[in-house]
């Protein structure tokens, strides 16, 4: 694996830069600049995301004969990298990350033809429903039930902590098609097409940093065609498995943590400490900083050997565990450093003027405004996606043999 930037590399960097900052309005760096949760506010994260379908790159990770630019890992870990430094908007990637994989590897011809054009162009956006309450780490004990009727299923139950419910017109779901054997082999992967269908009810979940990210969403007698099965019925578990480690490994942290330490070392240089001098010039502060700036680069290396797995048809197994560890422990720590770099002026809650159009003006320097709202909501990283005892439990057991 050769990851120097050839020549070739270099002018594809030079071009994805321009294209960014000629592409990028006002208003989308203004959303993205408020960013406060791993996506930003819907309206303008899915502008950006209609601007990258138009030309072509809205699924920078799928093959070109489903729709991707076909990049190699460098490039796209390139691209990656000039967004987060350009500060786009981070659009709802559930549709491209998760589900579309999953179609392409285990959807029926007529599946794939369907839904993925609509994940590509941005017409569809899907979440997950996967989390149940008393099911989220011992997934395989949801008891969300879909039973057969002719044609149909009828769904009973409630899936939680479901990211932007409130936006999507799809989910794909985890439900329970048979109660018999181990738990693991009576679940089934299902769309659900039609989100304003009657029986679903999505309830608004506000997190501690006062932001409508996540929901609770209800079933009562909700018919889905039984077409929408992925894979077969009580397979399910197969399925789920192959999308989480895209959930966990398609997504390369390091591009977000150099950019979010950027802004940190800028703020560092504007801020003072208790004795007056510039916080970067303080020793025990730079040093922090520079410990995470390590850890970052250790972990872009690992990331983009992932990506060359993913590009040579393999999927990244327990390396997509150590990613999801290290990367939302750095991102805790950035987040951590920034919100203590700006001191008091963390605690105002600025919810008002954090919303992107607002034109109420900032207490304190506009710098200050999402740190502590940033740090609270990364306080869940190490949550979603699979927790980190799980993922270190995974470690253990596929790396170590324990
Ligand atoms: C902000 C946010 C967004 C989310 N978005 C989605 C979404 O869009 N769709 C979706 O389906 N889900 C989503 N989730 C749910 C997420 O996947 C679960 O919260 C996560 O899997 C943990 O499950 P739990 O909350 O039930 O906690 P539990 O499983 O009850 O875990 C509680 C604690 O016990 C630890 N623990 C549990 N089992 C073990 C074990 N065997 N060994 C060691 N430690 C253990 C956990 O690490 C954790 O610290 C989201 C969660 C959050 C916080």
């Amino acid at each position: 694996m050769d990851l120097s930037l050839t020549a070739e590399d270099l002018k594809f960097r030079d071009e994805m830069r321009a294209w960014i900052n000629a592409s990028l309005t006002d208003e989308m760096k203004d959303g993205a600049r408020l960013t406060t949760g791993p996506f930003s506010e819907h309206a303008v994260g899915m502008q950006w995301f209609r601007t990258l379908a138009s030309k072509g790159w809205s699924a920078p990770t799928w093959p070109p004969e489903h729709g991707g630019p076909g990049w190699s890992p460098l490039q796209l870990y390139i691209f990656t990298s000039e967004c987060a430094a350009a500060g786009t908007p981070v659009p709802l990637v559930m549709g491209v990350q998760m589900v579309g994989p999953v179609l392409m590897h285990f959807g029926t011809p007529q599946q794939q033809e369907h839904y993925l054009p609509r994940i590509l162009s941005g017409e569809d956006v899907w979440c997950q429903g996967y989390s149940e309450p008393g099911s989220g780490s011992d997934l395989a004990s949801l008891k969300t039930r879909a039973v057969r009727d002719g044609d149909d299923y009828i769904i009973n139950g409630s899936k939680i902590w479901t990211t932007f419910a409130q936006h999507a017109n799809r989910m794909f779901c985890l439900v329970r098609t048979s109660t018999e054997g181990k738990s693991q082999e009576g679940i089934s992967f299902i769309l659900i097409d039609d989100f304003d269908a009657p029986g679903i009810t999505v309830n608004p979940i506000i997190t501690m940093a006062g932001d409508h990210e996540v929901n609770q969403v209800f079933f009562e007698d909700v018919r889905v065609p039984a077409a929408n099965l992925v894979g077969k019925e009580n397979d399910g578990w197969t399925v789920a498995k192959y999308l989480l480690e895209f959930e966990r490994g398609g997504n390369s942290y390091s591009p977000g943590l150099h950019a979010a330490l950027a802004n940190l070392k800028a703020i560092a240089a504007a801020e003072r400490n208790g004795d007056g001098r510039r916080l970067i010039d303080d020793e025990g502060f730079r040093n922090r900083i520079a410990a995470a700036e390590c850890d970052t680069l250790a972990l872009e290396i690992v990331e983009k050997q992932a990506l060359c797995e993913l590009a040579e048809g393999r999927t990244p197994g327990a390396a997509s565990s150590m990613m999801k560890v290290r990367g939302s422990e750095i991102l805790q720590l950035a987040s951590e450093l920034t919100a203590e770099a700006v001191a008091y002026h963390a605690w105002p809650d600025q919810k008002a003027a954090r919303t992107p159009g607002s034109n109420i003006a900032a207490v304190g320097p506009e710098h200050a405004l999402t740190a502590l709202p940033r740090h609270l909501n990364h306080r869940a990283s190490t949550i979603y996606a699979g927790s980190n005892e799980i993922q270190r439990n995974i470690i253990a057991k596929l790396v170590l043999g324990l």
